[in-house]
């Protein structure tokens, strides 16, 4: 048969010698290859304790990011929902009150709004589709958990702090900039 990639080895029926069949030197052998790797300089790192360094543009853990005045810049168009690939975001819209325009910048706002982390693939076209400059996402690693319930991200965990903002600088575009100046 014709080889692809010329890496296949056929498989042999020769009978093992005695060394082979009472498998000291392959244990011997397996031993001296763990002890070889027992003193290198190890690969891994001890995380969640450290931590690796990661691009200013990596795409970890979403933010919605509220403007200047800190109200929710959010206004539930549903756009990123529809870019999202794997289905990870759903939302349910409200109509903003009188009083309520210190926290949300629109008049239709998300008054649910949920990405479920386990079907997220950290692509960005979230934050790519939406037209507000609501949805980030930042360079923040996801945290492990063990309930699928806990992988469930609402607004509590990603609106940003009033006091705590997130700072998404390093990841806009020119135009996206530009654009959030004329929408002032
Ligand atoms: S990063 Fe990609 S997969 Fe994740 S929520 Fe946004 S669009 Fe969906
Ligand atoms: S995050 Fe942006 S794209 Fe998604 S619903 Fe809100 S305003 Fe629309």
């Amino acid at each position: 048969m014709k080889s692809l990639t010329n890496r296949s080895i056929s498989v042999s029926n020769k009978k093992m010698t005695f060394m082979e069949r009472i498998y000291l030197p392959a244990v011997v052998g397996g031993l001296f290859i763990t002890l070889k790797h027992f003193f290198r300089k190890k690969e891994t790192i001890r995380y969640p304790e450290q931590k690796r360094p990661v691009s200013d543009v990596y795409r970890g853990k979403h933010v919605l990011k509220r403007d200047e005045k800190g109200a929710e810049r959010c206004t539930s168009c549903g756009l990123c929902a529809v870019a999202c690939p794997a289905e990870a975001i759903t939302m349910v819209s409200a109509e903003r009150q009188k009083g309520e325009e210190k926290l949300y910048r629109e008049e239709k706002y998300a008054e649910v709004y949920e990405i479920n982390m386990l079907r997220c693939i950290f692509c960005g076209l979230c934050e790519s589709a939406c037209p507000k400059e609501a949805i980030f996402l930042t360079t923040e690693l996801m945290p492990a958990n063990y309930e699928r319930a806990d992988f469930i991200y609402g607004k509590d965990k990603l609106v940003e702090p009033i006091n705590n903002r997130v700072d998404v600088s390093k990841r806009q575009e020119t135009e996206v900039v530009t654009n959030k100046y004329n929408d002032k």
